[in-house]
């Protein structure tokens, strides 16, 4: 599926209502040919000696998405003992799996070193432990360069009052305790947030991080994490990711020359990569007229998506029923007993009850962020590949709702005798 002209019409050899007819709505769709050209563009946009980017999985972790970003050649930035093990049941060697996580329990860690991926510490209690427990092991560390960036607080990481990172006002410290364990450090690391609209602040970081890198004598790789922002409506700002590929390779490539050893330069896009690729349908409920707006309610809720509520983001919203309707305004809200706006006074072709409607921009942070809140059942996924699609995930059913829960049976006859 592809997007063109000037009304973002939906058109490519697979028609998103056959789609949803087979597979019913609400229902995310996914196109392996779009992650595959984001992958490209990503990869050429570097030109140093050697490069890896690791998918940062907490975007879409279906099985079958890890299993294409292998099979493109990706490896896999991981937040959790989950994707961890995840990445591995995709077929991931243990060994391109990367985990970066925050505040979690020492144990967990130790988990992530037993299954042989590479460890990421951000912080100075969990260096001292492990570098303790196991002073031979190479690890990473993530440094917190102290800049804003990022779309907004919540996806901002790399800031001064930031939970994430070592601060690099404490690198003495973590050197001492580097050199007093004999630890070897192979990478170091900083992930500034989400959402980076400027080249030269993305860059500002990087000359910090390659500072504290020189510190380091044993060095494989200098990750540079992600924060790639991507277009979301048109004419919207984006990362440019060849001007930032051409200024980072070149000040890569200077300070290899000055390290003495070439390094692998690494990134760890999500949204980059998924963001575009994936498609949410769901189905118009309720036209409702009120005094000052017209509502559309649609079959799915802040259950499914939760990007416009929790991060104020913008999701551009088509008619795919009646793409050539004139155009009306509209606020699109979900059905879940709180105010789940999907978008305020929109301009979408006409609607009408059972109109099919889609979201775009709905591959990073969408189904991996849903729950089943007001008891609602999680969408199906379908993957398009050269030219098919494929179930890569069942519509959930009341049944899942209540796999887990134990049902207790001792509230009989209680009240009988009061
Ligand atoms: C979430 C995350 C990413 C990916 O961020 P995007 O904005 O989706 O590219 C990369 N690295 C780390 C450590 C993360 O937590």
């Amino acid at each position: 599926m592809q997007l063109v002209g000037e009304n973002y019409q939906l058109t490519g050899e697979i028609d998103p209502l056959y789609l949803v007819n087979k597979y019913g709505a609400p229902l995310y769709v996914y196109d392996t040919s779009i992650i595959a050209s984001q992958y490209k563009r990503l990869s050429t946009a570097f030109d140093v000696p050697s490069l890896r980017i690791n998918f940062a999985c907490k975007a879409l972790t279906n099985l079958a998405i890890l299993k294409f970003m292998n099979s493109l050649g990706a490896g896999l930035d991981t937040v959790s003992i989950e994707e961890v093990r995840l990445g591995i049941a995709a077929g991931f060697d243990p060994h391109n799996i990367i985990f970066t996580p925050n505040c979690v329990s020492v144990e967990e860690i130790e988990l992530a070193i037993e299954a042989g991926v590479r460890i990421n510490i951000d912080n100075i209690s969990t260096l001292e432990q492990i570098g303790t427990r196991h002073p031979g092991l190479p690890v990473c560390i993530r440094v917190n360069p102290h800049i804003m960036a990022g779309g907004n607080s919540k996806i901002s990481t790399g800031h001064i009052d930031s939970k994430f990172g070592i601060s690099i006002h404490q690198m003495p410290h973590v050197l001492r305790i580097v050199d007093a364990i004999g630890m070897k450090i192979e990478g170091v690391h900083m992930h500034t947030g989400s959402d980076i609209l400027d080249v030269d602040v993305f860059l500002a970081g990087a000359e910090i991080l390659l500072k504290i890198a020189k510190h380091f004598k044993h060095l494989d790789y200098i990750d540079f994490g992600s924060g790639f922002k991507v277009p979301y409506k048109r004419d919207d700002i984006y990362t440019d990711i060849e001007e930032l590929g051409e200024k980072i390779s070149k000040r890569f490539r200077t300070f290899c020359s000055q390290y003495g050893r070439d390094l692998t330069l690494m990134f760890e896009p999500g949204k980059f990569l998924v963001s575009e690729s994936g498609y949410f349908f769901a189905k118009v409920n309720v036209i409702k007229q009120t005094t000052s707006t017209v509502f559309a309610g649609i079959d799915s809720g802040m259950n499914h998506l939760i990007r416009p509520m929790f991060y104020n983001s913008h999701h551009t919203i088509l008619n795919v029923s009646n793409p050539t309707g004139k155009p009306r305004i509209y606020t699109v809200v979900g059905y879940i007993c709180e105010t789940d706006t999907f978008g305020a006074n929109r301009l979408i072709p006409q609607l009408q009850e059972d109109d099919i409607i889609c979201f775009l921009n709905a591959g990073a942070y969408c189904f991996t962020m849903a729950s089943n809140y007001n008891s609602r059942l999680r969408p199906a996924e379908v993957l398009i590949h050269n030219g098919k699609d494929y179930l890569i995930r069942k519509r959930e059913t009341i049944e899942d709702l209540m796999r887990n829960q134990v049902d207790l049976d001792i509230f009989k006859n209680e009240h009988e005798h009061a």
